[in-house]
């Protein structure tokens, strides 16, 4: 049986006011845990930054590169579902960031796609920084895209406006520091192993993997439009096959449009979610004889315009009477939006990770053996810094909108069908509730006339774009940017678009390129959650209705429009060979350290109960096991925090089965593989326990077997090591023959 780790669901709002209260009271007992680490800046160039090598005839220059960027795995909140009582309490899958490095001879492009819930601007202004250190200018914020594979179960953190450090109790060093290292480490190991080789690209359609969460604001688009489409979600898959000169793969890199919330909020343990479970699966399937995260084949499922898109794809339901959900306001008659939520396709939410997963393994699988079309021709990147809260879309020579400062309406603290949010909130709000404004006026301060118009008819929630204490609540400064890699263009998102504005986005782009002459046949990407997150942008009609996606489009009705006018002139730029002459636009800000803040405290020393020590056995495996069954075993242990960088320990649990010829133990899982869990169980005063469980597979061999834990405690700053080890035990593939 899966470790039932339910934890009580709070929404943003709750959040919000509960941590604006706990501010305002530190603040005024000057509690508040200041992080004051002195900045990294001891780094050399440890390498000199390398001439573009000029490759053969009609191939590209081609690196890749995989590293961990899992963090600490205990204490630290889950980035995803805004819940700050979700914190980590163990490891599942390990994350990684996968780096993808082209160069045609003279111009380079990066792109990389990290198991992390979104890219912040915080965390790509540390990398640049990091890469800028390494590298001089070769890698710049125009050829180098982050994307986020958006899983909902990666560490949080790493951010540095209000409304995000409050989601994820702050700035949290050890967090970002992990991810930073895992970015900039996997863009190390591809720009090491650079070589001559090919790209190939194909696509196809996947079904059964996602479903609208939003059809009713799906619907609001207008019927001529959606009429040219068969679904109302994206079901293409595209994918590059990466080659060297003699046709060896080196990698392969795809994107397709679903939420990574199949693994929901009563989940405690780090995961990558589906889209990490396909890459896991493919590089399994290549790496063979490899542990997960090891070999060299890397596979990256990236994250697209997911916005509305939900892999939980029985739909949703009133789990307490079965009933159907209110198609605007995805609420029940008993229970309220809470009890409607969507699941599937599992029977739970492990089954349906794995099963969605699959489904694109599989898909991609059959995309990269069938592979043939090549790329070729030039390498472009067009990037620029933009005020979002200050642009002018030209609709036609006489009718112009205006984006609008950042505001979150009400339907935001509903939450969606993928994990509700708490009290009276639901989404398809036009209305407001003065209820929640009178508290929001108080505390906050009222939306300016200016911003309430400029949103309409989103009744505003939060007028994040007004509130500048300790810090700005959200950014004004966007990164857009397009890479194109002879005919595909990969447009670099700053959120998460929905269907029809990932459409309208592509086509766009493929226009623009198209017009000039340059391009033909261009192929144009949707590559999600890149660069700095901005939450949602829905198309203006989609906006109309304010479900979850229109509320938490920050910009207002105009953002989606606003972007296109922007991407159509990187396009531009790009088809006419003149991104050099683009304007950077105004630089993001980078808020010193000492002005963060940090709720996340220090973990306190560790305890072992009387009479034991650290990683002795509390709870011995059984003697014996059949395949399908679950091997747990739990041990005295140290907070994992005290492990200090897990990334360098390389994995916390291992399985091992015993050879009798050579009387030597053979590890067969880490802390990486999907069989293994590792659950944290804190206790008080120090205390905690650790439970390895590990889910036999069927294709498990018969053997003897023992799992060992790999820990440290700390007492009195000094950190220790310990290992725990299990009592051997059999695996049988049934209990009549052994
Ligand atoms: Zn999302």
């Amino acid at each position: 049986m899966a470790r039932k780790t339910v934890c009580c669901r709070l929404s943003a709002l709750e959040f919000s006011l509960m941590v604006l209260f706990l501010l305002m009271t530190a603040v005024s007992v000057g509690l508040i845990t200041v992080l004051a680490l002195k900045a990294d800046s001891e780094k050399q160039p440890e390498e000199p930054a390398p001439t573009t090598v000029n490759p053969p005839e009609n191939s590209y220059v081609i690196g890749v590169g995989r590293a961990d960027c899992t963090g600490p795995v205990a204490d630290i909140p889950l980035m995803g579902y805004a819940n700050t009582e979700q914190t980590a309490r163990g490891l599942h899958t390990r994350l990684f960031s996968r780096a993808f490095i082209v160069d045609d001879g003279s111009k380079r492009v990066v792109f990389v796609t990290a198991d992390i819930g979104m890219v912040s601007q915080r965390l790509r202004l540390e990398v640049l920084q990091e890469l800028k250190g390494k590298y001089g200018d070769l890698y710049r914020q125009d050829n180098v895209i982050m994307s986020g594979t958006h899983t909902h179960s990666g560490m949080g953190g790493y951010f540095q406006y209000t409304l995000f450090m409050i989601t994820s109790s702050g700035y949290i060093k050890p967090s970002i520091q992990a991810i930073v290292s895992g970015i900039v480490k996997s863009i190390d190991i591809a720009h090491r192993n650079m070589r001559p080789g090919r790209i190939f690209i194909n696509k196809g359609q996947l079904a059964d993997s996602n479903l609208n969460r939003s059809p009713h604001s799906y619907m609001n688009n207008p019927e001529e439009e959606r009429k040219r489409y068969e679904f109302n979600t994206d079901k293409q898959i595209v994918i590059l096959k990466f080659t060297d000169m003699d046709g060896d793969g080196m990698g392969m890199l795809s994107w397709f449009a679903v939420h990574p919330v199949s693994m929901n909020y009563t989940n405690r343990m780090v995961s990558s979610d589906n889209l990490g479970y396909a890459s896991y699966a493919f590089e399994q399937d290549k790496n063979r004889g490899f542990l997960p995260g090891e070999g060299p084949f890397v596979a990256g499922f990236s994250s697209s315009n997911l916005g509305d898109s939900s892999p939980n794809i029985r739909g949703p339901v009133c789990v307490n009477t079965g009933e159907k959900c209110d198609y605007l306001n995805s609420s029940c008659p008993i229970g309220g939006k809470k009890a409607c939520i969507a699941f599937g396709p599992g029977e739970d939410m492990f089954e349906s990770t794995r099963i969605v997963g699959e489904n694109m393994f599989k898909k991609a699988k059959e995309l990269y053996s069938g592979a043939k079309q090549e790329l070729h021709g030039p390498i472009h990147g067009a990037h620029q810094w933009v005020n979002m809260t200050d642009e002018t879309v030209q609709f036609n020579s006489t009718h112009t909108g205006r984006t609008c400062k950042p505001a979150l309406g009400h339907s935001f603290a509903a939450g969606t069908t993928d994990g509700g949010g708490e009290f009276n909130f639901v989404q398809g709000d036009t209305d407001g509730d003065p209820f929640w404004d009178g508290i929001r006026d108080e505390l906050v301060g009222p939306p300016s006339t200016e911003t309430q118009d400029c949103h309409r008819p989103k009744p505003i929630l939060f007028s994040t774009g007004e509130m500048f204490s300790p810090l700005p609540w959200h950014p004004a400064i966007v990164d857009v940017q397009i890479i194109t890699i002879g005919p595909l263009a990969i447009v670099a998102v700053p959120g998460e678009f929905t269907t029809m504005s990932g459409r309208r986005m592509r086509e766009a782009v493929k226009q623009e390129l198209e017009m000039h002459g340059a391009f033909t046949n261009a192929e144009v990407v949707v590559a999600g959650l890149c660069n700095i997150y901005t939450h949602y942008i829905t198309t203006y009609e989609e906006y109309q209705i304010q479900r979850y996606e229109g509320a938490s489009t920050i910009f207002g009705p105009h953002t989606l429009s606003a972007y296109i006018q922007r991407y159509r002139g990187l396009a531009k730029a790009i088809a006419q060979g003149s991104t050099g002459e683009l304007p950077k636009g105004p630089e993001p800000p980078f808020f010193p350290e000492d002005k963060l803040f940090n709720l996340v405290k220090d973990p306190v020393d560790d305890k072992a109960p009387i009479n034991t020590t650290f990683g002795e056995v509390l709870e011995q495996v059984d003697p014996i096991y059949k395949v399908g069954e679950i091997a747990s075993v739990t041990f005295v242990s140290g907070n994992p925090r005290h492990s200090g960088d897990i990334v360098s320990n390389k994995t916390l649990v291992t399985v091992e089965r015993f050879h009798n010829d050579t009387g030597t133990w053979e590890v067969v899982h880490s802390d990486a593989s999907w069989e293994t869990r590792f659950h944290w169980i804190k206790g008080t005063r120090g205390l905690s326990n650790a439970t390895v469980e590990w889910h036999i597979p069927s294709s498990a061999q018969t053997g003897t077997y023992r799992i060992r834990y790999f820990g440290h405690y700390k007492q009195s700053n000094v950190v220790t090591a310990y290992v725990g080890t299990s009592d051997a035990f059999k695996v049988t593939k049934s209990f009549y023959y052994f």
